[in-house]
């Protein structure tokens, strides 16, 4: 099994699942790190420690920005005469190139895996469907094979500092027709996709009558309390689509199933009922901690740990502990 694994980055900052997915390969033999951009040398050096066998640069100008036209078509040039498996992390960016590449090359693509493995040369995946109720496990006979994988569902290999091997340069192939005029930050903080911890607050973070201030300015308040709890646990900020709704957070906060899928070590929900469409985004999360006033909310079925109680009082509290415990 010949297994190549896509490093997706922006602007040199990897996406943590590419080494999780480069863990994986090897696990099945020999694996190739396949990188595109500019000014790759770092993260060939990256890819080597985290146990890349060879590298595979398409190192160019025309590659700064991630353009869909360029990327597949430089993988499906390199994937026609390379690999029997293509990893790639679940990304929009490469399961758009995946996508590309597959159709290119007459295969297909498994998409957000948790789980995979090999019978002879052939490829198992599971995966959730019905918002995580189901795990399907499937296979596909094409070659080379992709799949994407989801984020913090396989271990991150140990970086092994000073490891090297031997790099080749692919060939830029494609021409895109448009073009990246510029960024512009759209979330800050730590990202809820790589997030270890996530502290999301609901509805509840609006209800505090004792502040005596409106609905949007209690909510402040409440994130506030939120954000400090994520800060001293290295976390990530999450919210329900309520809060989100209400315009208390961004968009780009809302954990579900119309938001992002998280699978942390802890996730503390403050606040939030637990609807069905929330809880299809926490399904991979591996302690799940409630905070809300209701002792009938739904959300306490699916947590570890519950807290009946206000979490303008319990928050802090918390927070608290965790700065004297951490030495914060
Ligand atoms: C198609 C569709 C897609 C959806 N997608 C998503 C999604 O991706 N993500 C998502 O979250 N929702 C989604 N929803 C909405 C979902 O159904 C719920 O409406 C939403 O999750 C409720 O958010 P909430 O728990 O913050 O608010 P509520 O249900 O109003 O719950 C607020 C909770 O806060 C508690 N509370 C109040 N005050 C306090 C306090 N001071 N201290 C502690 N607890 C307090 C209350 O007891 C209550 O349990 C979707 C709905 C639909 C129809």
């Amino acid at each position: 099994m010949k297994t190549w694994v896509y490093i997706d980055h922006f602007n040199g900052q990897v996406v943590g699942a590419s080494w999780e997915a480069l863990g994986l390969a090897k696990t099945f033999g020999p694996a190739s790190a396949v990188i595109f951009g500019v000014g790759l040398g770092d993260l060939a050096k990256q890819a080597f420690e985290f146990g890349a066998d060879e590298v595979l640069l398409a190192d160019d100008a025309s590659l700064k920005d991630f353009r869909p036209e360029t990327y597949a078509a430089t993988l499906t040039a390199a994937a026609s005469a390379g690999p029997n498996l293509v990893l790639l992390p679940n990304t929009s960016r490469a399961r758009e190139m995946a996508a590309m590449a597959a159709l290119d090359l007459n295969s297909g693509v498994l998409v957000d895996v948790t789980g995979l493995e090999l019978d002879g040369e052939k490829v198992i995946a599971t995966r959730p469907i019905y918002e995580g109720k189901l795990f399907e496990k499937i296979t596909c006979s094409a070659n080379p094979q992709f799949v994407t994988l989801r984020g913090r569902a396989f271990p991150r290999p140990a970086s092994q500092p000073g490891k090297s091997g031997a790099t080749t340069h692919l060939p830029v192939a494609g021409e895109s027709l448009t073009s990246v005029e510029g960024y512009e930050p759209g979330e800050s903080g730590v990202s809820l996709a790589d997030a270890g911890v996530v502290v999301s607050g609901g509805r509840g973070v609006s209800n505090n009558p004792s502040l005596g201030l409106d609905e949007k300015a209690t909510a402040q308040k409440g994130f506030e309390l939120v954000a400090e709890l994520a800060g001293v646990l290295g976390g990530a900020i999450g919210a329900s689509r309520a809060a989100v709704d209400a315009g208390y957070i961004p968009y780009s906060s809302q954990v579900g199933q119309t938001g992002k899928v998280v699978s942390p070590d802890l996730y503390i929900a403050a606040g939030i009922s637990g609807a069905i469409q929330h809880i299809v985004g926490i399904r991979g999360a591996k302690v799940v901690v409630a905070i809300n006033k209701d002792a009938e909310a739904p959300i306490f079925q699916v947590a570890r740990y519950g807290v009946v109680g206000d979490l303008f009082t319990f928050l802090p509290a918390l927070t608290a502990a965790f700065k004297k415990k951490l030495g914060k």
